[in-house]
């Protein structure tokens, strides 16, 4: 497995590659939903290369840049035994500029949801996916469901850009007891470990009530916020596929989508009906 730290150098090992080629971002600190990406990727492709870049762009001042985990030996581990064609970790310095034009999500999308709570946030990420894409020019990018709005996003990005990559969506790999894996999921306690479980109950909650024909948006919303309780909640909202607001389920282009707070880390999940 290789293992590229110069942009340069990737460009150089992408060229050299025949087939078609899967590209897996991360920012590290690999779980078994980071995994399902990459064993899809080589499933799927002739080639995998895969990113850990903790990409400060997309960190507000007030967010967790310094402390993010960061596990590069046990990656790169990963990596090696999944079978992945090479690594790309670059340092900060050498993917920005201080002079560069700037990149900014749809006003629309790109600061409600996650982007109200983390302005800029998108802005960041669609900049460093766009460096990335340009430097690794992959057949096949996968990105996880988990973060639905990112992905979303980034399909935005590829289809108004023309990016000849086909992004590949991946189902939400979840601990057994229903907890989404998170690289966050390591800050929290024991005790903030069982409560940050009511995100995932509140989303099963609302769709054992969609099977049972309650429709109403505003209702589920509602239960899933008593659910929640006495979490933080940010939003738990319940919106067609492509973000925006509907009075009703329509099953098939439904997202249904949460962000609270347990204890001081923010978690998001979701659920697509
Ligand atoms: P991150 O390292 O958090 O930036 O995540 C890298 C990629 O892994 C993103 O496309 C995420 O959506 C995806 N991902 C993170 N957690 C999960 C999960 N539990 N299941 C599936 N994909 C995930």
């Amino acid at each position: 497995m290789k293992i590229v730290s110069q942009p340069e150098e990737l460009v150089h090992f992408r060229h050299t590659l025949q087939g078609s080629v899967g590209f897996v971002p991360t920012m590290g600190a690999l779980h078994n939903g980071h995994l399902s990406l990459i064993k899809r990727s080589i499933a799927e492709n002739d080639h995998t290369v895969v990113s850990l870049f903790v990409n400060p762009t997309q960190f507000l001042p007030s967010e967790d840049l310094s402390t993010y985990p960061r596990r590069q030996e046990a990656d790169l581990k990963l990596c090696k035994l999944a079978g992945v064609d090479a690594v790309f970790m670059p340092e900060s310095g050498h993917m920005y500029s201080l002079v560069e034009p700037t990149l900014c999500a749809p006003e629309t999308l790109g600061y409600a949801l996650e982007g109200l709570r983390r302005p800029g946030h998108f802005d960041g990420v669609l900049r460093v996916v766009l460096k990335l894409f340009n430097l690794t020019q992959p057949t096949r990018a996968y990105f996880g469901k988990k973060d639905a709005q990112q992905l979303y996003l980034i399909q935005n990005m590829v289809r108004t850009f023309f990016l000849p990559i086909t992004i590949v969506p991946c189902d939400i790999v979840r601990e057994e007891d229903g907890l989404a894996l998170s690289s966050r999921n390591a800050y929290l306690s024991p005790q903030e470990r069982e409560d940050a479980l009511k995100l995932s109950k509140a989303l099963k909650h609302a769709s054992r009530l969609v099977i049972q024909k309650e429709f109403h948006a505003k209702v589920l919303e509602c239960t899933m916020l008593d659910t929640l309780a006495p979490l933080h909640v940010d939003y738990a909202r319940v919106l067609r596929r492509d973000f925006t607001p509907l009075e009703r389920v329509e099953l098939g282009n439904t997202l249904i989508a949460i962000a609270a707070y347990v204890g001081s880390t923010r978690l998001i999940d979701n659920l697509w009906m």
